[in-house]
C-alpha cells in the first residue's frame, strides 16, 4: 500500500510542474523594451473635410460649390439662406427661389 502512495504523489507533483510551466514561459516572453529613438511611428492625420465635398454618383463626380474669387478647389459654405468662401469671404445670398429648389 505504501507504494501507492508514493506513485500519487509523484503524479501531484508532475501535475504542479505542468501547471507552472507556462508561467515560467511568460515571464521569459516578458522582456525589458528597448529604447525606441529615431524616427517617430506613423500615425493617420484626420483627412480634411474638403473631400466630403466631392460625390460620386452613376459614375459621375459631383461637386459642391466653387468660389468664383478662389477658384475652382476652394468650395463654399452653405447656410441656410447663402453661401459662404472661407478663405476670401466671398458671400453669395441664395434668392427664395433657390433655396425651395434646393430644398427639393
Ligand atoms: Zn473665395
Amino acid at each position: 500500500m505504501a507504494e501507492e502512495t508514493k506513485a500519487e504523489e509523484k503524479v501531484e507533483k508532475a501535475e504542479e510542474k505542468a501547471a507552472a510551466a507556462p508561467a515560467e514561459e511568460e515571464k521569459k516572453e516578458g522582456k525589458k523594451k528597448k529604447e525606441k529613438r529615431g524616427k517617430k511611428p506613423h500615425k493617420n492625420k484626420p483627412s480634411s473635410k474638403r473631400w466630403k465635398k466631392y460625390k460620386i454618383e452613376d459614375g459621375k463626380l459631383i461637386r459642391g460649390k466653387n468660389c468664383p474669387r478662389c477658384g475652382p478647389g476652394i468650395f463654399l459654405m452653405k447656410a441656410k439662406n447663402r453661401v459662404y468662401c472661407g478663405k476670401c469671404h466671398y458671400t453669395e445670398f441664395l434668392s427664395k427661389e433657390k433655396i425651395e429648389s434646393e430644398k427639393k
